[in-house]
């Protein structure tokens, strides 16, 4: 008898709870890529894309490329300011607020958490007040603690192949969610594994999960 009431609260627990999407910030919400070449430029330097990463492809006015530490000082820098440079892509405000609207909906982004301050001001301020986490830690334990133990459908978006298979490893179930921006750079990028999904754009992005969250 206990059991099968504990069976019957729980089902009606889980009924109340609406599906989970952990969505990342950085050039899927914001854009990161373009304005941080913007940024860089205003410095004197540039970014010449031949590969898929950051440091190796910031080059100052003779083109000798910036070290790491060079590297890392310049995104610290950009973070700082983001709220000057970053803006949202096309249709990212209005799709997530029509999906948060049958979802929970909470933003993981990689950006270390001494910066979580101005971004979460800058995302309040796109009227974005969806809970963040900032994490620098493999996003796939982060997503399997939140999503827990609920029987529900889960969705994560993110424009990094690495990120997507760290989720798909932690929670099978999962839909993932490739969106990667349109930017040179990302001609340099692993494609992802076959069973992630691809969407061009938020439009399309949205009905992926609207329909994974429907099957
Ligand atoms: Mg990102």
């Amino acid at each position: 008898m206990r059991a099968s009431s504990d069976a019957h609260r729980s089902r009606t627990h889980q009924a109340c709870r609406p599906p989970l999407i952990v969505c990342d910030v950085d050039d899927v919400v914001l854009q990161f890529a373009t304005p941080f070449e913007a940024f860089l430029l205003e410095r004197g330097y540039s970014l010449l894309p031949r590969s898929f990463k950051l440091t190796g492809n910031i080059v100052d006015a003779a083109e000798t490329a910036l070290n790491d530490v060079a590297v890392n000082a310049l995104i610290h820098d950009f973070f700082i300011e983001q709220d000057r440079w970053q803006t949202p892509f096309a249709e990212a405000v209005d799709s997530l607020h029509a999906l948060a609207e049958e979802a929970d909906l909470v933003f993981l982004t990689a950006m270390p958490p001494r910066h979580a301050e101005v971004r979460r001001r800058l995302l309040d301020r796109l009227t974005l007040s969806y809970p963040m986490i900032s994490s620098e830690e493999p996003k796939g334990p982060i997503v399997a603690a939140l999503h827990g133990k609920r029987a529900l459908p889960l969705a994560f978006v993110d424009d990094m192949v690495g990120n997507l298979r760290s989720v798909g490893e932690h929670v099978p179930d999962c839909a993932l969610v490739y969106l990667p921006p349109d930017v040179a750079i990302f001609r340099f990028a692993p494609d992802p594994e076959p069973h992630v999904l691809r969407a061009q754009d938020w439009a399309e992005a949205r009905g992926l999960i609207e329909t994974h969250f429907r099957n």
